[in-house]
């Protein structure tokens, strides 16, 4: 039967038999049992499906990712420990020591850091480019090395808009896979496999989780991209894995299964950033109510930026549902139903007015998180981005003024009355 994506949050990725729990087991077990070492071996040789430990695979697991899966309409997918390990899975998968990868540098910090500074430690050259970028700016942006393409939905923090078809476009033609970031947007707003990504990951912390209680991450492949027509450009997935004794993932998993097998029979196996399946029980839970929280979330962000965009005191607001908005438009091809809960300002008298006014706030609170069912918010040039000096913050594009809301699900009344006080408190 086909579900539609309320449906799908709720229903997907396990289905009880006769008798089984109505919600999803946690299997709290390192191992399991086998009753040969034949039996055994047939799982070791990648011959046979079933878990043997729970540094590679749980079926709890299991179970959520086949739901995140099926929401971003996906044919194979795993968890992770958390975002990061999601998006280091994703490059790292197909790129190795010597070769290239294009990404926005409108992307999380951490992610950022995560390729400018430890991947290239690691030998992989990564190209940032602007995620305004024309078509032809993206194409000279390809080396003869280049793996693959990356790119948030929508921005952490600076709430640019991706326009997917376009970096899909390019990656395609330059025979590599589109990887996007999805957290901000969730399957609920968008579906960037839809739109022509190949690979598409999630910090499950945020939205997915929606609670502040649980670091996570997911992958999901579309299993649409054609690995096999550059066997050349992706040996790790076209030719023989001698420690499982020379399989080929394309051929014996197919385009659909091979690239989730390779992450979770090698990068699992190797690194371990494996979650727990407590913490994917917590997970599911969440998704359980994305959908309806999705839009409470978005409802409150409109809301308060609109209330921003009028008052006096506040310089400028970004929020893709504006009109005005740079990102307006491009919103509305890809984030028709909504875009995210976070909302980014700055107030008149930039860096001592943002401290003045969240001093102030009495239900945002002040924390390094976003998407959470609890309003907050932050000031990056005094918490994540410290370190940078103003004009350090500007070509960043995170101005020393800006402030990051994130709006939870509270009353929206409530939250621009918190907003109005703390405002009035500003000169
Ligand atoms: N991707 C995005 C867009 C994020 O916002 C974050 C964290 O804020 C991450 C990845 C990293 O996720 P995690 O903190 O779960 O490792």
């Amino acid at each position: 039967m086909k579900k539609r994506i309320e449906t799908k949050c709720i229903q997907s990725g396990y289905s009880p038999k006769n008798g089984e729990p109505r919600q999803i087991p946690i299997i709290q077990s390192t191992t399991f049992k086998y009753d040969t070492s034949e039996d055994m071996g047939k799982l070791f040789d990648l011959e046979a499906e079933g878990y043997f430990y729970s540094r590679l695979q749980n079926p709890t697991n299991d179970m959520v990712a086949a739901k995140i899966c099926d929401l971003e309409g996906g044919s194979a997918a795993m968890l992770t420990s958390s975002g990061q390990a999601a998006n280091f899975y994703a490059v790292f998968n197909i790129a190795n020591c010597g070769d290239h990868v294009i990404s926005s540098f409108s992307i999380y910090g951490g992610t950022y850091n995560l390729f400018a500074v430890t991947m290239k430690k690691m030998g992989i050259d990564f190209t940032f480019v602007s995620p305004d970028c024309t078509e032809e700016e993206l194409d000279s942006a390809f080396k003869p090395n280049t793996k693959a393409v990356f790119g948030e939905t929508i921005a952490n923090p600076a709430l640019t808009v991706l326009d997917i078809e376009l970096f899909a476009r390019a990656a395609h033609k330059h025979g590599v896979p589109l990887i996007i970031d999805n957290t901000f947007a969730t399957p609920i707003n968008c579906r960037p496999i839809e739109w022509g990504a190949d690979i598409v990951t999630h910090s499950t912390t945020k939205y997915m989780d929606g609670h502040a209680s649980t670091v996570g991450g997911a992958i999901v492949d579309s299993g649409k991209f054609d690995w096999k027509k550059y066997p050349d450009k992706f040996p790790g997935l076209c030719s023989p894995d001698d420690s499982y004794h020379g399989i080929v993932y394309v051929d014996k998993f197919g385009i659909e299964k091979a690239f989730i097998t390779k992450a979770t029979a090698q990068l699992m196996r190797d690194f371990g950033s494996i979650q727990s399946p407590h913490n994917a029980f917590i997970i599911n839970l969440g998704l359980e109510s994305l959908y309806v929280r999705m839009k409470k979330h978005c409802e409150n962000a409109q809301k308060v930026a609109e209330y921003l965009s009028k008052n006096e005191k506040v310089a400028w607001v970004k929020y893709c549902g504006l009109p005005g908005d740079k990102y307006y438009e491009t919103a509305k091809k890809y984030l028709p139903e909504g875009s995210c809960g976070v909302v980014s300002f700055g107030i008149k008298g930039g860096r001592k007015a943002a401290e003045l006014f969240m001093k102030n706030l009495k239900l945002f609170a002040i924390e390094t998180h976003v998407a959470d069912s609890r309003s907050c918010c932050l000031h990056p040039a005094n918490a994540t981005h410290r370190q940078m000096s103003d004009s350090d913050l500007i070509a960043a594009g995170v101005t020393p003024d800006l402030i990051r809301m994130s709006c939870g699900l509270e009353n929206s009344d409530d939250l621009i009355e918190d907003i109005a006080q703390a405002l009035e408190k500003v000169n």
